[in-house]
């Protein structure tokens, strides 16, 4: 949104909660500024002339480290809005109670415009320039995908990252979000998608907030717009019409977006999208050019999951959705924001909604650190256990162990499963804490806030445990 600054608006957010947390004078300030950016301007040779990149790594916060977060791809990447995310990814780390501080980097460049040999060329330059300034580094900074992003893009660094530092054991920890192969975890790729659905059952679980915004019932036939169908908008809509009854009445994309009230198939349109570029001459659904206008059809959620900014003063005013969950950071300003509340519509916060992916990114780089999979030493124990204990039941009763569901009840946990339960755990716990932070002081607005509120006491806390 033109002359919107990012950064103000997640500064103003800061202030707004800081208000609830006692600090000693100047901590607040010391919490709320980004450490450090380093701005990186390279060349590389491409199609017979050097072409100039500039891109940015912010590191918010290391009160824990490595400080944490996504390395952006983006022709409208710039430096206030790579320290407005770093500073979001601390909060957000907080938050979940992970041990990272916050970063967040990004490349000016339309990735769109290069072959994947040309990506893989500029990634791997971006790479020497961020871990020569130690910018990147199990230890000290791990970055991870986000828009305009992907695995291949951080199995690339990775790759990179090792060829540096060929004596570093811990060498592939350095980035998150890796492909299977190459150090990734199971469950990376749907994480934040993932994570979106658990923070949506979660709040369902709970009747009187659904009341409170003015839905009742559980997700299935609920109405859900989504904008943007990348990682995270994809595998929301996926599991939320897939898993839980959800009906994708709108989808918005660059081009425009496709309404069908009987409810869109995802995967239709997730194929149309990768083999035309765009929503445009999809079949079966009404197609709208003003994409943005689709922002306000009314639905009982609506899901940015695209870019920031998109909610604002302007369109805040005629959102019909009852239920906001940010996907995407930062999607509704803070003007959007203030509308938003005064008109009783609730905000699930982006530092809630998608933190699935930084949670899922923890525990690859735990397994990373541990060289082990997740539930290797466990599994077939279990399984044996199960088993054993199957086989008393049958014994006491005199009735055969039913078959249905015994995979679900004998076998032992995938990894995919425990990386599913810790993120469902995790999800859980958060907005747990979220809802009692808002109900413990009458003061604090809404989910926002409170969920700032707990994040900036940890980061205090964190300080004073070392004395500051
Ligand atoms: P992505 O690049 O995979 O997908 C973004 C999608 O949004 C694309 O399909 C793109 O065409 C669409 N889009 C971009 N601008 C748009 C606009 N103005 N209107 C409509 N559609 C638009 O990116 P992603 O990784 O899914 O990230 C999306 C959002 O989620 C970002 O805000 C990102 O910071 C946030 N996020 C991502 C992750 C992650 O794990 N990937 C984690 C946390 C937060």
């Amino acid at each position: 949104m033109a002359g919107h600054s990012f950064l103000a608006d997640v500064d103003r957010q800061f202030e707004a909660a800081a208000a609830f947390v006692p600090m000693q004078e100047g901590l607040a300030e010391k919490i709320r500024v980004c450490n450090a950016t380093y701005v990186m301007r390279f060349g590389v040779r491409l199609r017979g002339r050097m072409e100039t990149f500039v891109g940015w790594r912010a590191v918010h916060s290391t009160h824990f480290t490595p400080a944490k977060g996504g390395i952006r791809f983006s022709p409208d990447a710039d430096q206030e809005e790579v320290e407005a995310l770093a500073a979001l990814m601390t909060y957000k780390c907080a938050l979940m109670g992970l041990p990272f501080g916050g970063s967040k980097g990004g490349l000016r460049i339309d990735p769109r415009k290069w072959s994947r040999e040309e990506l893989e060329r500029i990634t791997r330059r971006f790479t020497q320039e961020l871990a020569r300034h130690n910018f990147m580094s199990p230890s000290q900074n791990v970055p991870a995908p986000d828009m305009g992003t992907n695995e291949l893009t951080m199995v690339w660094m990775a790759d990179e990252y090792r060829r540096w530092t060929p004596n570093d054991i811990n060498a592939l920890a350095c980035v998150t979000g890796k492909p299977l192969a190459m150090g990734g975890i199971d469950g990376r790729v749907e994480a934040t998608g993932r994570g979106v659905q658990f923070a949506l059952r979660e709040m369902f679980r709970h009747e009187e907030d659904v009341a409170r915004a003015g839905l009742a019932g559980g997700l299935a036939g609920k109405t859900v717009v989504v904008q943007g169908l990348g990682n995270v908008g994809y595998h929301a809509a996926k599991f939320l019409s897939e898993d839980d009854g959800c009906r994708i009445v709108g989808i918005v994309e660059r081009d425009g977006a496709l309404i069908d009230p009987a409810g869109l198939s995802i995967e239709a349109v997730k194929r149309h999208l990768a083999a035309t570029g765009g929503l445009k001459g999809f079949a079966g659904a009404a197609f709208f050019e003003d994409g943005a206008s689709v922002l306000e059809q009314a639905c009982d959620i609506l899901v940015p999951a695209a870019t920031e900014a998109v909610i604002h003063a302007d369109n805040a005013p005629r959102i019909k959705a009852k239920l906001v969950v940010e996907a995407a950071n930062g999607p509704t300003t803070f003007e959007g924001d203030k509308i938003l509340r005064e008109r009783g519509i609730t905000v699930l916060p982006d530092l809630y909604v998608n933190a699935g992916g930084v949670v899922v990114s923890y525990f690859e780089w735990v397994r990373n650190l541990t060289h082990i999979p997740f539930g290797l030493m466990e599994r077939r124990y279990h399984e044996a256990s199960h088993r054993s204990l199957a086989r008393a039941l049958e014994k006491m009763t005199g009735a055969a162990f039913p078959n249905d569901g015994a995979r679900g009840f004998l076998e032992g946990a995938r990894e995919i499963d425990l990386v599913r339960s810790g993120l469902d755990d995790m999800m859980r716990a958060a907005y747990g804490e979220i809802r009692a932070t808002l109900k413990g002081d009458p003061g604090i607005p809404d989910l926002r806030t409170a969920a700032h509120v707990i994040a900036i006491r940890r980061c205090a806390d964190a300080y004073g445990a070392i004395g500051i």
